[in-house]
C-alpha cells in the first residue's frame, strides 16, 4: 500500500492520543462553571467506522485502468475508509457531520502520485474526461476546503500528494530549500534540521499539515514575527495547472507584472495542484527560548505588543491572551506540587498587593531566537518596553510548557465534542488602532448569539502575530449543545463571530484561508469587484471547474 499515514477519520491527530482532564483538577470545575457541562460522565463514543454507510464509489473499471496508469496499481485506492478520510478537513462542522454518519460527497477514488510528471498528467486526464480533482495535504483545513459540492455529478478523485515529501535541494549560499509539497511539518523540519536549516514554520496544526496545504491556504505559524508567514517564506514554485505547468523561479523580488506567485497563495487548489514550493529557510538558532509574562489586563497586553510590534526589538513571538483565555490556561494547568504552588499562591498574592485584579489578569509569552548575546538583548529590550504597561516577567516555566504542550491542545476538542460542546476557532487581522474596539465587539456579538440560540458557551482570544500595523486576533468559542441540530446554533454563533470581524474593520480571516467557510463574506472583505477578478481568474484557469469547484468564491 502507499504507506502516507492519516489522522482519525473522526477527529485529531493519531490514534491512542487523547485529552485527559484528571491530572488537571480544575478544568472540570471550571467546564461546569462557564458553560454547565459536567465533563467527568463518560464521553460518548462516535459511531464506529463499519457503522457509517459509505456511498459507492462511482468510479469506473475503465477510468481506474487509466488511472493505474498513471500513477501506478497500488496508487490507486477506492477503500472505503480512504474515501472517508479524504472527503473532509477537521472543522468543528466536518467533525460534527461525521462523527454523526453524515458524509456528504465522499470521493470515488484516492491517488497517490510519485511525481510532479504523474500530477500533471493526472491534471490533464481530469480535464480531458471532465473529472474532479481535489488536492489532498494533511487534511487539517477548518474552512471546509476540501468538501465536494454535495450535488457533484462527476467522478470526485482525491489527490493525495503524501509520498511527495522530499526535501529536494538546498542552495546554502541564498537560504533557499526547495521541497516536495506533500511534505508534513515534521518531515521537512527534520530533513533541514539535519542539515542545520529550519523552515520557522510552526502552525498549531504542524504535525498534520502540509507545505502544499499551507501554500494553497496562505498559512501563517506561531513564529510568524520573525520567519513571516507562509506567503512570506514561498519564494517560488512549481504546480501542475490546466494549461500545463506553471513554473516560479525563486526570486528575492521582482516587477513583472501582478505577482503569480501571491495568486497561486490562497487558492485552494482552484488553480492547479502545487507539487514543489522552495522557500527561504534559516539557520538553526543557537538559543531559543519563549518566556511568559503577566499584564494587568487584555489591554495593557495589547498595547505592549504593538510596543514590541514599532520597536527595533526582534522577537519570534508575540502572543497575550484575554483574561478569559488566561482563565482558560490555568484551569489545563497539572496540579501544581511542592514548590511551585507555594510559588504560584504568592505570585498571584504579590500582584494583588500591586492593585492587579487577577480576573482581569493577561498571560503572554514572546519568543527570543539567535545568538545567546542576541537573546540576551532582545529580552532587555522587551523588558524596557512592556514595563510602561505593567508587564511583569514570570520567567520560562510556563512558557516551555506551551511549547512543548501546544501541538497536543487540537485533541481538547474530541474530548468536548464526545461530552456534548461544539468548539472551533476564528480569526482575524486588523490595524492596531482598531484591535480592542473589534475586540469588545466581537466579545459583544458572540454572546448576543450564545443568548439567541438559548445555550451556555463560552468565547476566548489571544493576539498572535504582530505586524507593523496591525496584529491577528484568534477567537477560540464553544457552545453547550448535546442535540443533532448543534450546527444550526454553532452557525448562528459562527456568523455572528464573522460579521462582527467584518464591522470592527477585520479580516474574515487571517490565516484559515476560505474554503466554503468563509465565502459567504468574500464581497464584504475583498469587495464585489475583487470576487469578480478572483472568479475570472479561476475560471480563465479552469473552465470547467475540474479543480476543487465551489471554493473561495
Ligand atoms: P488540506 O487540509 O489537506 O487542504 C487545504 C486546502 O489546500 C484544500 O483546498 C486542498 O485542496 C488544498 N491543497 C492542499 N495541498 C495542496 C497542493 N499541494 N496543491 C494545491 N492545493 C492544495 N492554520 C494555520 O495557518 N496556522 C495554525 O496555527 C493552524 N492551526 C490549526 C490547528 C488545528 C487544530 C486545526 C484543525 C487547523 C489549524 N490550521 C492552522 C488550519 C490548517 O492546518 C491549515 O489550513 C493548513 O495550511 C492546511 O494544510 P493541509 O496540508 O492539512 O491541507
Amino acid at each position: 500500500m502507499t504507506g502516507v499515514k492519516h489522522m482519525k477519520w473522526w477527529g485529531w491527530g493519531v490514534d491512542g492520543v487523547a485529552f485527559h482532564y484528571e491530572d488537571k483538577p480544575r478544568f472540570a470545575p471550571f467546564v461546569l462553571e462557564k458553560v454547565g457541562l459536567d465533563i467527568t460522565t463518560p464521553g460518548r463514543q462516535p459511531l464506529q467506522f463499519d457503522e457509517l454507510t459509505v456511498p459507492a464509489s462511482q468510479l469506473t473499471e475503465d477510468l481506474r485502468g487509466q488511472l493505474r496508469e498513471i500513477v501506478g496499481e497500488d496508487q490507486v485506492v477506492t477503500e472505503d475508509l480512504e474515501r472517508v478520510v479524504h472527503a473532509k478537513g477537521k472543522s468543528v462542522r466536518d467533525l460534527v457531520r461525521i462523527r454523526a454518519g453524515k458524509l456528504g460527497r465522499v470521493p470515488d477514488v484516492v491517488v497517490y502520485p510519485g511525481s510532479h510528471e504523474e500530477v500533471q498528467s493526472l491534471v490533464k486526464f481530469a480535464v480531458d474526461n471532465d473529472l474532479v480533482l481535489i488536492p489532498f495535504g494533511g487534511g487539517s483545513n477548518i474552512a471546509g476546503s476540501l468538501e465536494a459540492p454535495l450535488n457533484e455529478q462527476r467522478t470526485i478523485i482525491s489527490v493525495d500528494l503524501g509520498r511527495l515529501d522530499q526535501v529536494l535541494s538546498l542552495d546554502d549560499d541564498a537560504g533557499l530549500a526547495t521541497i516536495q509539497a506533500g511534505a508534513q511539518g515534521p518531515d521537512l523540519e527534520e530533513q533541514l534540521n539535519r542539515r542545520g536549516w529550519t523552515l520557522g514554520h510552526f502552525p498549531d496544526s504542524f504535525t498534520h499539515s502540509t507545505l502544499g496545504g499551507w501554500v494553497a491556504t496562505r498559512s501563517s505559524g506561531m513564529q510568524s514575527d520573525k520567519y513571516g508567514d507562509i506567503a512570506d517564506i514561498t519564494r517560488g514554485l512549481r504546480m501542475a495547472t490546466p494549461e500545463g505547468t506553471l513554473e516560479l523561479r525563486p526570486l528575492p523580488s521582482t516587477s513583472t507584472g501582478p505577482s503569480v506567485r501571491e495568486m497561486v497563495l490562497g487558492s485552494e487548489g482552484r488553480l492547479g495542484i502545487i507539487t514543489e514550493v522552495t522557500v527561504q529557510v534559516h539557520r538553526v538558532p543557537e538559543v531559543r527560548e519563549i518566556q511568559a509574562y503577566f499584564f494587568p489586563s487584555f489591554a495593557a497586553g495589547i498595547r505592549a505588543m504593538h510596543d514590541i510590534a514599532r520597536s527595533e526589538a526582534q522577537v519570534t513571538v508575540s502572543r497575550v491572551s484575554d483574561d478569559r483565555e488566561t482563565a482558560f490556561s490555568f484551569a489545563t494547568q497539572k496540579q501544581s506540587k511542592g514548590m511551585s504552588k507555594y510559588v504560584t499562591a504568592g505570585l498571584m498574592k504579590f500582584l494583588e498587593a500591586r492593585g492587579w485584579d487577577i480576573d482581569q489578569l493577561a498571560m503572554s509569552f514572546i519568543g527570543f531566537e539567535g545568538s545567546k548575546s542576541h537573546v540576551t538583548r532582545q529580552k532587555a529590550m522587551v523588558k524596557a518596553l512592556i514595563a510602561p504597561h505593567g508587564g511583569f516577567g514570570v520567567g520560562q516555566g510556563p512558557g516551555a510548557l506551551y511549547d512543548q504542550k501546544k501541538f497536543d491542545t487540537p485533541y481538547i476538542r474530541d474530548f468536548l465534542l464526545d461530552r456534548g460542546a461544539a468548539a472551533d476557532v476564528s480569526e482575524t487581522a486588523a490595524p492596531w488602532s482598531k484591535l480592542k474596539p473589534l475586540y469588545d465587539g466581537v466579545i459583544a456579538a458572540a454572546e448576543k448569539a450564545m443568548a439567541e440560540v438559548e445555550r451556555e458557551g463560552y468565547i476566548m482570544c489571544h493576539l498572535s502575530h504582530s505586524y507593523h500595523s496591525g496584529a491577528c486576533l484568534y477567537f477560540t468559542f464553544a457552545i453547550a449543545d448535546d442535540s443533532p441540530d448543534v450546527l444550526q446554533r454553532y452557525d448562528v454563533l459562527k456568523r455572528a463571530v464573522q460579521e462582527a470581524f467584518i464591522a470592527g474593520g477585520g479580516t474574515l480571516s487571517h490565516h484559515h484561508a476560505v474554503g466554503v467557510e468563509h465565502s459567504p463574506w468574500m464581497e464584504a472583505d475583498i469587495s464585489p469587484v475583487g470576487v469578480q477578478m478572483i472568479s475570472s481568474l479561476f475560471n480563465g484557469v479552469d473552465p470547467k471547474q475540474n479543480l476543487n469547484p465551489g471554493k473561495v468564491v
